[in-house]
């Protein structure tokens, strides 16, 4: 099987084909750094990272860049409201939005490139555009690129460009522009805000052209995917399309992974609508970061998803029931032999699963094979049917899917040496019926933070939340 993903700009479903063999490069938008992100916000980002797991399972080599805006009308204006300057209120976010992906368990991109160290790479694209006759500098130094030279223009967001931006507002600062459906590439400089010194003049960039200029620097052009919200259709990536293949004459992206909207009250989350939640919001509220990562990639990655209390309600007992799987398995012990039943199970999971993430990342039927693999697991420990080489069998087997899921608890727990002592010394009196001092132990450990259940496998221990 091949894997299969829509792509915006064809409006349809296609193969996967690597532009170089074995390896897969993407882009995704960054973080705005001008305050804490959304959990809205961390769905397309939680989507882009299922997309870099799976195809990393799936044995290519990925390289994934996410960018960081930290100049932005957005961030000078909380700047200056806060009394601080744009450098300090960006890295305060940036910080934050890093220990939010980790919380979440998206892993780290491999270049985070911010586009404050990216200006030249900017000004060499704006100065290909300026010769290429598809950018004109007006009177304030701002530089715009020129729709009217670009024919391709709105076939991403499948728009005529006649007929659009017409009556749109035309920001005050942007009034020496030709044509209104034009758009800032550079914006010329202004007393209280940052600029920088350049080939093109005084300024800085606008925000499109960021993308553009960082995508291409780390991943060349063109690269295989390109992703984002929904929302960034337009103007942004059509935009990023218009102002890199006029610059370069060469195909930008080869596909465009979009992914739907997080809804809280039947509407998109969004901080201009007031009903966002942050990454710490929802986990003061007792929601495990694990649950709030489920909650984000349950549904397939286009269609709208509900956040709420209901949705983490469903999370979070999946999690509960993965963790006590992997719990029973690991303290499973009998002398059966083993289950030869088993390997077909675990193929016939591996199938569906792979089957339904091929399929432009289906999570439905996906997770639905793994939920159902650890009811037929808890089955088969209850029936006592596996060997405990089988149960070793079961959790690695758990452990390879979740290179893609990341829902699992981290591996290992190991006791410290001195709470094994008196973890033994425990196994020691319930063998010696001392029933007292087994009851006296279990105290003693949970004074430490260690909860002690004694079950058919003997002892399990869990660490006190
Ligand atoms: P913004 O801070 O609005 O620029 O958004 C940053 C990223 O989050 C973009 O890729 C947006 O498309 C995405 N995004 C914003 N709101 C939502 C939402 N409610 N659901 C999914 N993605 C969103
Ligand atoms: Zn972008």
């Amino acid at each position: 099987m091949t894997i299969h993903l829509f792509d915006t700009m064809a409006g349809a479903t296609r193969e996967l084909v690597p532009l170089e063999p074995g390896h897969i490069r993407i882009y995704t938008c960054g973080p705005t750094v001008y305050g804490p992100a959304h959990v809205g916000n961390f769905r397309t980002l939680a989507a882009s990272d299922l997309l870099v797991r799976y195809l990393r399972y799936r044995g290519y080599h990925v390289t994934w860049v996410m960018n960081v805006t930290d100049i932005d009308d957005k961030i000078i204006k909380r700047a200056r409201e806060e009394g601080i300057s744009v450098g300090e209120l960006a890295s305060h976010y940036e910080l934050q939005f890093l220990s939010d992906l980790d919380t979440i368990g998206i892993a780290r991109p491999d270049v985070m490139p911010r586009a404050t160290e990216h200006i030249p790479q900017m000004v060499e694209l704006i100065q290909k555009l300026l010769a290429g006759g598809h950018a004109y500098v007006t009177d304030d130094g701002s530089i715009f690129f020129r729709i009217s030279s670009w024919p391709e223009y709105g076939r991403l967001a499948r728009i005529d460009p006649e007929g659009m931006r017409v009556g749109e507002r035309v920001q005050a600062d942007e009034y020496g522009k030709d044509d209104v459906r034009d758009f800032a590439l550079w914006k010329g400089p202004s007393a209280d805000e940052p600029s920088w010194d350049t080939a093109i003049g005084r300024g800085r960039p606008g925000w499109h052209i960021e993308c553009s200029a960082m995508s291409t620097t780390y991943l060349g052009q063109p690269f295989d995917i390109h992703t984002g919200g929904i929302d960034l259709v337009f103007p942004h990536h059509e935009d990023e399309i218009a102002q890199s293949e006029a610059a370069t004459g060469k195909t930008f992206v080869a596909c465009w992974f979009h992914c739907g909207f997080l809804q809280m009250g039947g509407q998109k989350m969004a901080k201009s609508l007031g009903n966002i939640a942050s990454v710490g919001e929802v986990l003061a509220r007792g929601v495990s970061s694990r649950a709030l990562r489920l909650a984000l990639i349950s549904a397939h990655y286009r269609t709208p998803l509900a956040f709420g209390d209901e949705s983490l309600q469903a999370a979070s007992s999946a999690v509960d029931r993965l963790d006590a799987l992997l719990g029973a398995l690991a303290a499973y012990r009998t002398d059966r032999p083993d289950d030869a039943s088993l390997p077909l199970l675990l193929g016939a999971t591996r199938a569906a699963f792979e089957a339904a993430l091929d399929d432009d990342l289906n999570m439905s039927p996906a997770l639905a094979a793994v939920f159902d693999l650890v009811r037929e697991l808890n089955r088969r420990i209850d029936a006592r049917t596996l060997s405990a080489a089988d149960a070793g069998r079961a959790i690695a087997f758990i452990r390879d899917l979740d290179r893609v899921l990341a829902i699992a608890p981290a591996a290992e727990d190991r006791l410290e040496p001195e709470l094994q002592l008196l973890l033994d010394e425990r196994a020691a009196a319930r063998t010696g019926s001392d029933w007292a001092a087994s009851d006296r132990l279990r105290i003693v450990l949970a004074e430490r933070g260690i909860l002690v259940e004694d079950t058919r496998d003997g002892q399990r221990w869990r660490r006190a939340e």
